[in-house]
């Protein structure tokens, strides 16, 4: 087995990856909330999660990888205000919530299947745990750290800050804290102005509600997680995981239940994968910054100089390490793209070599550099380093300025298949990718002869092309930046 060190965002230290009982693992990651299409930034964490589970399979453990589908109680603001995401987007489309979930989840796992991420061994959503979230906030209550008030309930923090470290996550100042929450006024129901909800009184026309000892009503988000980690990993497992964006509230919320619930902490390693940027900023949903990535593998968005296959976007991402932001850019994706190239024509080249009686070349001294890299914090920055070099060694080996052993060749095909198929999770892209670039740029000329025909008021040819793209299964929306068009 080999021997991991990993970032430990709880202590903030590179720790050995001793604590884990090997060879089972258990690793929870917090997963999307289903009440719109994933953009880019998410796709960036759950492929970093999709790596650290290959990984740790490919070394030899046993992972259950639970990740939750949030499909109620995430309400629009973490200070339990404002609506439910899902019954927000259920009333405006005038749909059943389930409609929207059902929706949002489907298109969720077809866009990780294109970025051919592994799915979870359990994938439980809060509105199928809706018990378990009653029956531990129930023992939270009994245990002293939570109070009702006429039908919700609430998390004590203050009380709770005075014997834990409440702010042991993000190591802020539990006091700064408290100087940027706003005072409570009158209306506030709730003890300190840090609480939180773990229950919530449902008013008669919110859409999806339960009842409960404490009348009707509806989780908080952060008591799904604490439930469903511990039903399915138990009260304590290895590691959980989420972008840092949840690491102030989301999380420290979820140690604080857990501790609350039953002493102790949920995990051994909390990791948190950093931000996909635009120009710097976090690439987010609210921000109006983010692309979808049917936008990103069309280019039919206008920032985007062209369409993307999936594979260049996720060779795109490992190239830098999950811990630091990478900012998005048509120049850096085009370099991934021709990296990628590079490495896929590489192994293409090996499968052909012819082996020579001896070798300059050092190979089992790369094998064990590429597992180095993975065992410092899963640096698949560095680990792609090392697949460049032993691109450069089979093209020099085929250009006949080195030469290579048949047990070179050998290793050299092992290191491809181990690390740039099994871990990095790439695959060598098929036609159907290469024909949609093929699309994207029939679909522009079709869609500027269209315009065209509109210009010269041509409208029973423009209307001739919608219809006939619509025959063709192409959805096609006017908008002030032109026309986008999905399959
Ligand atoms: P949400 O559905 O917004 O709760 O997000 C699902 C997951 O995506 C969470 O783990 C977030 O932390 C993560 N996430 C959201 N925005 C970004 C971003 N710009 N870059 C990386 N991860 C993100
Ligand atoms: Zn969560």
């Amino acid at each position: 087995m080999q021997t991991l060190s990993i970032y430990n965002t709880l202590s903030r230290n590179k720790e050995l990856f001793k604590p884990l009982k090997a060879p089972h693992v258990g690793m929870y990651v917090c997963g999307p909330t289903v009440y719109s299409d994933v953009h880019l930034g998410n796709c960036r964490t759950f492929i970093s999660f999709d790596i650290i589970y290959r990984y740790l399979t490919h070394v030899g453990y046993k992972v259950r990888y639970v990740r939750n589908i949030t499909d109620a109680g995430h309400l629009e603001s973490d200070a339990d205000t404002g609506e439910d995401k899902v019954s927000k987007k259920a009333k405006l489309q005038q749909l059943e919530p389930m409609e929207i979930v059902q929706k949002y989840t489907v298109d969720f796992h077809n866009v990780l299947q294109q970025f051919n991420c592994l799915p979870p061994s359990i994938e439980p959503t809060a509105t199928g745990h809706i018990i378990e979230q009653q029956e531990m906030a129930k023992t939270i209550i009994e245990n002293g750290w939570a109070y009702e008030v006429d039908g919700t309930i609430y998390f004590d923090v203050e009380k709770f800050a005075k014997q834990n470290n409440y702010t042991a996550l993000t190591g802020r100042k539990i006091d700064e804290l408290f100087e940027n929450t706003r005072d409570l006024d009158g209306q506030d129901e709730k003890r300190g102005r840090l609480d939180f909800a773990l229950w919530i009184k449902a008013k008669p026309e919110h859409l999806m509600q339960w009842p409960s000892k404490w009348g009707q009503g509806f989780p908080g988000w952060h008591i799904e997680c604490s439930a469903m980690s511990t039903k399915y990993l138990g009260e304590q497992f290895d590691i959980h995981g989420g972008g840092m964006d949840l690491a102030p509230t989301h999380h420290t919320n979820e140690i604080a239940q857990n501790i609350a619930y039953c002493g102790k902490q949920p995990c051994n390693y909390w990791m948190h994968t950093n931000m996909l940027t635009v120009s710097g900023q976090k690439m987010s949903k609210s921000l109006g910054n983010s692309f979808l990535p049917h936008e990103l593998f069309s280019g039919n968005h206008p920032l985007l100089q062209k369409g993307y296959s999936p594979m260049a976007v996720r060779f795109f991402m490992l190239q830098t390490h999950y811990r630091s932001t990478l900012d998005f850019s048509n120049e850096a994706l085009q370099a991934a793209e021709k990296g990628f190239e590079r490495l896929v024509e590489a192994y293409k080249t090996l499968q052909q070599l012819i082996a020579q009686n001896s070798s300059p070349e050092n190979i089992a001294e790369l094998e064990k550099q590429c597992y180095n890299a993975m065992n410092d914090d899963f640096n698949t920055s560095v680990l792609i380093a090392h697949l460049f070099d032993a691109a450069r060694i089979i093209n020099s080996a085929n250009d006949k300025k080195t030469t290579l052993t048949t047990t070179d060749i050998e290793l050299l095909k092992k290191i491809f298949n181990h690390f740039f198929f099994d871990v990095l999770g790439l695959k060598i892209e098929t036609e159907k990718n290469r024909s949609s670039e093929a699309l994207t740029k029939v679909m522009d000329y079709v869609l500027e002869m269209r315009k065209k025909a509109k210009e010269e008021k041509n409208f029973a040819l423009s209307d001739n092309i919608r219809d006939s793209l619509i025959n063709a299964g192409i959805q096609i929306k006017d908008g002030k930046e032109g026309t986008n068009w999905k399959i």
